[in-house]
């Protein structure tokens, strides 16, 4: 998949964007903490280095930024009007990369849940955990 990229956005390095503890990350893994889940977090040795890892439940959670992860449909995904060629191949890879990962993480016997950030919002955020904790459950 990466030989499609045009030269450049190869070397491209996730770690720059997807920074660690990140607040809408916090507020996940504190919910989880607080109703006694535990994780691992950022786990090199599983493909795509999931947000979290919840070993008991065979499960990896997500926490994807809307516009990095390209959340079909959401407002807060808007492509920036500058520098089109720039951006579509760099999000268009990080799609192929999430879409590969999760096939990836499948073979393994994991499976991946994703949440958006606009999920987190204040309005949304405590349906957003319940409905998280009853996948995780199921
Ligand atoms: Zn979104």
């Amino acid at each position: 998949m990466t030989s499609s990229f045009p030269k450049g956005s190869r070397s491209y390095n996730m770690s720059r964007i997807k920074s660690t503890d990140t607040r809408p990350e916090m507020l996940v893994r504190r919910y989880l903490f607080a109703q006694g889940l535990r994780y691992r977090l950022h786990d090199r040795r599983l493909p795509g280095k999931p947000d979290i890892v919840l070993p008991k439940y065979k499960t990896v959670i997500h926490i994807h930024g809307c516009f990095w992860h390209s959340h079909a449909g959401c407002v807060l995904n808007r492509l920036p009007k500058s520098k089109p060629e720039y951006w579509i191949p760099k999000l268009q890879g990080n799609a192929n990369r999430d879409a590969e990962n999760s096939v990836r993480l499948k073979s393994l016997g994991w499976r991946t849940l994703t949440v958006w950030e606009c999920e987190l919002k204040p309005k949304v955020i405590a349906d957003t955990l319940a409905s998280l904790l009853r996948q995780i459950n199921s």
